[in-house]
């Protein structure tokens, strides 16, 4: 159910854009902000105030939950532009309901859809010029809830803010990545928070995921948290697995999160007649599948990158090294899927969205 809004958005144009300050040339991935930022406030049991104003900090109480039981949720997608200076984005009505589905997880109220709408296009309209067009580059939109109540008295908070970032972003190399298989720590639970876009899930992978870098690894695949033996997905990414010419993945649980790149790649798959098998892929397969030669590829998909893919992995302190494919799916998929979010080819299944 959607909650009432109170008002329309309340627009707070700057009177000068920052853009000519930012070198587009040498962005880091998430450090600069476009002019305007999105924000609306929960209070009294209704979704009030939103505005779009200059990108700022902001005055909240040291009390505020969400810095004491880490009460915040958060979605991540893009803006393209095209060669006609058209914007677009990819699937945007998937993040609006994600992002519902990981507050409910959070005891936090749900923010309407149309209203999500509303704010994400006319922010995106307000400052398209911070998306550029060409090969890799996007604008990767944040948008994120988080409580504000003041007390530490540990219960859900009575009070929130709703916020949209927008970060100007070129491609996001990460070169091929060697990763290790958890067998000691998890990132999720049966019955856990593992499915939701929870603020804290990615602070509790930080920890274990440095000492893997200090191992030479630069991401961990996760395993089921009871026994190890299942292999489910990556810091932000969920994970492919081509053994022969069949693409394994985890099913999604209240463990995986639903990743949207995740079921597009599925669905490419299937309409390019490859065969895909969302089910529990256990390590000990994907171990003798390398050793016997049929493992052809393991890839990340996720917004960020969309198509990362591995070179080599780790299990019980041996590393097993992926030869590259002349045919690789990773390769494929990435570009049957940045061609569609950039208007390139055509878009049969609809996940094209234009922002005017
Ligand atoms: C965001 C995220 C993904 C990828 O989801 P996309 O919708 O494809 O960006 C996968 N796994 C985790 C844990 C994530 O946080």
């Amino acid at each position: 159910m959607n909650t009432p809004i109170s008002k329309k958005i309340n627009i707070q144009k700057v009177d000068k854009s920052r853009i000519d300050q930012v070198d587009f040339d040498k962005l880091v991935f998430g450090n600069v902000f476009s002019d305007h930022m999105f924000e609306c406030d929960f209070k009294d049991g209704v979704w009030q105030n939103p505005t779009i104003k200059a990108y700022g900090p902001l005055t909240i109480s040291p009390a505020a939950k969400v810095f004491h039981y880490g009460q915040a949720v958060f979605e991540g997608m893009k803006a393209f532009k095209d060669e006609e200076d058209k914007v677009w984005l990819f699937r945007p009505d998937q993040n609006a309901k994600r992002i519902n589905k990981s507050a409910a997880r959070l005891a936090i109220p749900e923010f309407p859809e149309d209203l999500f709408f509303e704010a994400l296009t006319t922010l995106v309209s307000m400052d398209r010029e911070w998306v550029r067009k060409g090969p890799g580059n996007s604008l990767y939109i944040r948008p994120f809830v988080f409580a504000t109540q003041a007390g530490v008295g540990a219960s859900p908070s009575t009070e929130y803010k709703f916020m949209i970032l927008m970060s100007p972003a070129q491609a996001y190399y990460t070169g091929d990545i060697q990763v290790e298989i958890a067998e000691h720590y998890s990132r999720s639970a049966n019955g856990g928070v593992g499915a939701a876009k929870a603020a804290g899930n990615y602070a509790a992978q930080f920890f274990p995921t440095n000492l893997a870098r200090e191992r030479g690894f630069q991401q961990i695949i996760w395993t089921d948290a009871s026994t190890h033996e299942y292999l489910e997905e990556a810091g932000t990414m969920n994970v492919f697995f081509r053994v022969n010419d069949t693409l394994l993945t985890a099913p999604i649980s209240d463990r995986i999160l639903d990743g949207v790149t995740r079921k597009s790649v599925i669905d490419l798959a299937k309409r390019d007649n490859i065969a895909v098998e969302e089910r529990r892929v256990l390590v000990s397969e994907i171990v003798e599948a390398a050793k016997n030669g049929s493992l052809k590829e393991i890839f990340g998909a996720g917004t960020a990158a969309v198509i990362s893919p591995i070179s080599a992995f780790s299990f019980q302190n041996k590393t097993y090294e992926i030869e590259k494919q002349e045919d690789s799916f990773a390769a494929k998929f990435k570009k049957e899927l940045t061609d569609i979010q950039r208007n390139l080819s055509e878009d049969p299944f609809g996940w094209r969205f234009e922002v005017v």
